[in-house]
């Protein structure tokens, strides 16, 4: 394929700066819709690079878009850069050692993913302002990844309507082509109200709502024997209405997170658990109020794109580590158990190997059973336009996402390395959409042809905010 080793000579020329992005985002951990400091990073990068760069996007304050080209196709590459609550840890050490005790830390990467994707943008507006070709690419600095489902409010605004293809990423120990499964999700806050009364001289009086919240916990315990396997629910008490016994708790709250394979079957089994809801508050003579927090989609896959995606991996190989990323990866195995590291194989569908402390391999496409699976937000974006994501190799073989060793190995070269590759194989596949006018077209029959007869609708119903200046 001509002319993808001079865009990924772009991305080298760049990479050192992109590599001091990511750094500076990892130092400053910020959580759902509070990563002020991280979007400004961003969006003063896009300026410097001479993206068109529009703020506050879909109304959401750390949210930010940059565009570079006219005409042609539109390919959208999207970043995160929000962190973890409780992850906060230092960089570069083998041991739990929090930078500050209950602080935020960067456990899932996405200071990486951020600049990674930033970097591939930077690199396709470079080749299209060198080779003056029509087509035009968009970097969407995303916020909330983590449950607050930023990418969906963004396409409920309409931002990714004209936009051919999307691609992005994420942190991983194996880089490949993203297995498209995860799971549509939606997170709802129960609210329950009753009346309070004195628990002993008055108990007649009293309704109480946390009876109520642990009611509709034994009922929708119940109700997981009779669901679809691969559907998960979990729950929440975020408010027990108080913390005196001989009160009668006149408001408790519990938030649900349910979770389906599909999209329709998330709507059923949502109808579900609020009739158990309804029947804990018939039972308590309370009241029940719901409230979506948020929702994702399921990813919907796109043969096209991934097999692309997956010739340029082949082509590129794995990223090249040297002794000091293996040794230093070999010290956080060494705090990792047997089992983490078998699981890190399995998931890309590799049989373990002993004494492999760093990812040497492509990992085949459609790899791992998909049964052990999260949500991602990105599953919105991808019923709306074809969608490709890669798994980039930055961190140590068994290394579990949303914990202290990921947060500890976000600044190391290693991760830097694999940052980079990651770039250079969304780089060359968003250079493909511009230049193949068949790769698009093909893209977007294999996606119409995936949801045909099945109407989308957005998990996050139009009546829902986006939780803002971290109000929640
Ligand atoms: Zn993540």
């Amino acid at each position: 394929m001509q002319n993808t080793d001079a865009i990924w000579r772009l991305v080298e020329a760049k990479q050192q700066s992109f590599c001091d992005l990511s750094d500076r985002v990892w130092h400053t951990p910020e959580i759902n819709y509070q990563e002020y400091r991280s979007c400004a990073e961003h969006a003063a990068m896009l300026e410097r690079e001479g993206f068109r760069v529009t703020r506050g996007v879909a109304g959401l304050p750390t949210a930010v878009m940059g565009e570079f080209g006219a005409g042609g196709p539109v390919v959208a590459i999207l970043g995160e850069f929000d962190a973890l609550p409780g992850l906060s840890q230092e960089a570069g050490v083998a041991e739990k050692r929090p930078l500050a005790e209950g602080g935020n830390g960067h456990g899932c990467g996405h200071n990486l993913l951020g600049a990674g994707s930033l970097l591939a943008a930077t690199a396709v507006k470079d080749w299209l302002a060198a080779n003056g070709l029509s087509g035009r690419v968009r970097y969407y600095g995303c916020p909330a990844e983590e449950g607050g489902s930023g990418k969906g409010f963004m396409v409920r605004a309409g931002l990714f309507n004209d936009v051919d293809v999307a691609i992005s990423w994420h942190p991983a120990a194996f880089a490949g082509v993203n297995n498209p499964i995860s799971l549509a999700c939606n997170e709802v806050d129960f609210h329950f109200a009753g009346r309070a009364s004195h628990a002993a001289m008055a108990p007649h009086l009293g309704r109480s709502a946390l009876d109520a919240v642990a009611l509709m916990n034994v009922g929708v315990n119940y109700l997981r024997e009779h669901m679809p396997s691969t559907a998960r629910i979990h729950y929440a008490v975020t408010d027990g209405g108080g913390s005196a016994p001989n009160v009668v708790q006149a408001r408790a709250t519990v938030r649900y997170l349910v979770r389906s394979r599909e999209l329709s079957g998330l709507h059923a089994l949502l109808a579900r658990v609020y009739r158990v809801a309804e029947g804990a508050a018939l039972m308590t003579e309370t009241s029940v109020r719901r409230e979506i927090v948020s929702g994702d989609a399921n990813l919907v896959g796109n043969t096209p794109l991934e097999s692309r995606m997956h010739r340029h991996l082949e082509r590129l190989g794995p990223p090249v580590f040297d002794d000091a990323d293996r040794t230093f990866a070999e010290q956080i195995q060494a705090t990792l158990t047997d089992e983490d590291i078998a699981t890190s194989f399995a998931r890309f569908g590799l049989k373990p190997r002993k004494g492999v402390a760093l990812c040497d391999t492509i990992f085949p496409p459609g790899s791992g059973d998909g049964t052990l699976v999260g949500s991602t937000d990105v599953g919105t974006v991808s019923w709306i336009v074809p969608t490709v994501q890669m798994r980039g190799a930055v961190y140590a073989v068994g290394t579990p996402g949303h914990s202290w060793q990921l947060t500890a190995q976000g600044k190391a070269p290693a991760a830097h390395k694999g940052m980079e590759h990651a770039a250079k194989v969304m780089a060359a596949t968003a250079l493909d959409v511009i230049r193949d006018k068949d790769l698009v077209a093909a893209a977007k029959a294999d996606h119409r042809a995936r949801l045909a007869g099945t109407p989308f609708v957005n998990p996050l119903p139009p009546d829902v905010e986006p939780p803002v200046m971290g109000v929640r």
